[in-house]
């Protein structure tokens, strides 16, 4: 058997379970719901083992067996992925957190988490043909394909708000994709690059509408497990927009079981959402399956200006299944959280990965973190990317 080899099968819908070829391009479910890539796990069983993946590079291709590219000429890489697992001792002993990490994915390319997606989902389209790309975007995710289009020398063409944070804009321009400015949020880039896409046969990498953004960031998940020895955190508390990485990570972990590398065990996974734009949240309390549109979204972490999801039932699902919650944060403590864990652990995150930190005292007040867990803030991205967050203190 080729060492090198994908154990992929084919797609299967999310929510009613149909099945697609994925020797094909796919986007969504003829449902309107999310595809899952699903892997032959027996098969990959054969090749992985704790042994065998110790020399293996350290990108998102490193479990390639529970990847979903086929022939190695097609993972093209930028060194997206494997980024530290920081423990931040001091802003842990003013909280009484005694174990508690930042996963700092500002540390990837492009400066946030989403080149893990991106990359996965260009590589794997590229395979299949594809060579011009379209997608809406509140800004690191359209960094993140313009940069992957590069590499592969393939077309961008990026939908973003027009009040998109400065530099991102001035990122997309420069590494060379095509760049449109919409009057509006994500959802309203979302309508436009839709239509394009059809109109001129562009391959569409929208959040969750498409299947393999969701299996670049399900390396998060498996990274952490071997980070903790296999046996995974407490904890995990990320900033939700898409929510891609809630969702590829507990698709990692049912993987991994299945592999038989971690037990049953699962982490508490808890969203953090902005005050000003909070759908997850909201649902979450109501007891929901579904979340409503947010009217008039607003927030200085523009990664989580996400009114609508379309995997919102996925969210819901793993925060419940994970006994976890969700909690939202406001513009004032997230910045003063960017400043606290600057000065205080010498780490600059995005507003975005900073609302996590944010939310640690009152999650602390409310017992849904105790002082001994090991417990996980995804630092999803660098504060590099928003300099004028830090100009105007
Ligand atoms: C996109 C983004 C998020 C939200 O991620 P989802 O997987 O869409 O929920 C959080 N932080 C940063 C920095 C982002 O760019």
């Amino acid at each position: 058997m080729n060492e090198k080899s994908s154990s992929l099968t084919h797609l299967k819908c999310s929510k009613c379970g149909k099945e697609y070829d994925s020797k094909e391009l796919q986007n969504l479910c003829s449902c309107g719901k999310v595809l899952f890539a699903e892997y032959d796990i027996e098969k990959a069983k054969e090749t992985i083992s704790l042994a065998s993946i110790k020399n293996r590079r350290y990108d998102i291709w490193r479990f390639h067996e529970i990847m979903p590219v086929l022939e190695d000429k097609h993972r093209f890489t930028l060194g997206e992925g494997w980024t530290p697992l920081v423990k931040i001792p001091n802003l842990g002993e003013k909280l009484e957190l005694n174990n508690l990490y930042v996963k700092d994915e500002g540390l990837n390319p492009t400066g946030s988490f989403k080149s893990r997606g991106l990359c996965a989902a260009v590589s794997k389209a590229y395979e299949l043909g594809v060579r011009e790309f379209v997608i809406p975007t509140a800004g690191n995710a359209g960094a993140a394909l313009s940069a992957y289009a590069a590499r592969t020398q393939t077309k961008a063409h990026v939908f973003m708000p027009k009040d998109t944070p400065e530099f991102i804009v001035t990122e997309i321009k420069s590494l060379g994709a095509k760049m449109y400015l919409v009057d509006g949020l994500i959802t309203d880039a979302g309508k436009i690059a839709k239509e394009e896409a059809a109109k001129h046969q562009w391959f569409d990498v929208s959040t969750l509408k498409e299947p393999y953004r969701a299996e670049g960031k399900k390396t998060m998940g498996l990274e952490l497990a071997e980070q903790f020895d296999w046996e995974l955190p407490d904890v995990i508390i990320y900033p939700t927009g898409g929510g891609t990485g809630i969702i590829g990570m507990w698709k990692a972990f049912d993987e991994l079981e299945e592999l038989g590398l971690i037990t049953s065990k699962r982490p508490k996974m808890i969203s953090v959402q902005s005050t000003g734009c909070s759908p997850i949240v909201k649902a979450f309390h109501e007891g929901k399956d579904q979340a409503e549109f947010w009217e008039d979204a607003e927030t200085i972490a523009a990664g989580l200006r996400v009114p609508a999801a379309v995997a919102d039932y996925l969210i819901l699902k793993i925060l419940r299944e994970s006994n976890g919650t969700a909690i939202s944060v406001d513009d004032l403590t997230i910045k003063i959280s960017m400043f606290q864990l600057a000065r205080e652990e010498g780490i600059m995150l995005s507003p975005e990965a900073a609302a996590t930190i944010a939310a640690l005292d009152l999650l602390k007040e409310k017992g849904q973190i105790q002082s001994d867990e090991n417990i996980v803030v995804f630092g999803t991205g660098s504060g590099f990317t928003t300099p004028e967050v830090w100009e105007k203190e």
